[in-house]
């Protein structure tokens, strides 16, 4: 069995298995760091089946890291129920289908550059102790993390960008912004229809019609609005832009 001090790569195996009747069930699930990408939080409040702005204030902390633009959504803990995940019951999550990222890891974690670390101890996590075999890329598609990972591509690609160091950190407005457009899904198609948004910048009308139903093309409209105000790259096009002014699309 794999040690929770083991580095394993995607095709390596460990042993594990989670269910109810063991002494440590749903103890993970309290006092526990989870950051939220921007799909967990459109996910969960879909799930909850109330609004992005209301899902933030209730359920997350918002977290700025010195010297960092972006700022961190965290999951937040209950502080009148023992610090325990404002979703966790006695018999387990109630939006289980709709766990965040770090939810559908557990108890691996990721671990350097295409690696793999169990994170408890067996004398934490007892699944540990006696389970089945998993191969660590079975394991992840089982449980939807890879799939979870694949849908935020574009969070990760803006998380890990070079030149975001070269953006003015912990500026205020910029984070507001960030939040609202890639996490505060409904505030932006708000901000998007009822401000000058959209006589500023040049949307196609079937653009326009996905942004206002499907919320993949609002966040995806949220990224480019977000790279090209942070990053300055052409992810929208400005309507006084003319072929003249050399906007290459
Ligand atoms: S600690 Fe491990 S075995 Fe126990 S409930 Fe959590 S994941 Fe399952
Ligand atoms: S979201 Fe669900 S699985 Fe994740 S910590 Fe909360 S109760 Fe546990």
């Amino acid at each position: 069995m794999a040690e929770s001090s083991d580095r394993l790569k995607l095709d390596d195996q460990y042993t594990f298995a989670c269910h109810r009747g063991l002494e440590c069930y749903t103890s993970c699930c309290r006092d526990v760091n989870i950051f939220l990408s921007p799909h967990d939080v459109m996910r969960l409040k879909n799930a909850i089946g109330i609004d992005s702005g209301e899902f933030l204030r209730k359920y997350a902390d918002i977290i700025t890291v010195p010297g960092k633009v972006l700022p961190l959504v965290q999951l937040k803990m209950d502080p009148d129920n023992d610090k325990k995940c404002f979703f966790v019951r006695d018999h387990g999550c109630i939006y289980y289908e709709h766990r965040p990222w770090a939810c559908r890891m557990f108890p691996l974690d990721e671990h350097g550059e295409g690696g793999f670390a169990i994170s408890p101890s067996p004398e934490r996590c007892h699944g540990l102790v006696k389970g089945n075999p998993w191969v660590v890329k079975e394991w992840l598609m089982d449980q939807g993390a890879t799939q979870s990972k694949e849908a935020d591509g574009q969070w990760e690609s803006l998380a890990t960008n070079q030149l975001l160091n070269e953006v003015e950190a912990e500026n205020p407005q910029i984070q507001q912004m960030i939040i609202m457009a890639l996490y505060d899904l409904d505030r932006f198609r708000d901000f998007v229809f009822n401000s000058s948004f959209l006589e500023r910048f040049d949307l196609e009308p079937e653009k326009i019609d996905a942004v206002k139903t499907a919320e993949i093309a609002l966040m995806d409209l949220g990224f480019a609005w977000v790279r090209f105000g942070l990053l300055g790259q052409k992810t929208l096009k400005l309507k006084q832009d003319t072929p003249a002014a050399g906007a290459k699309g």
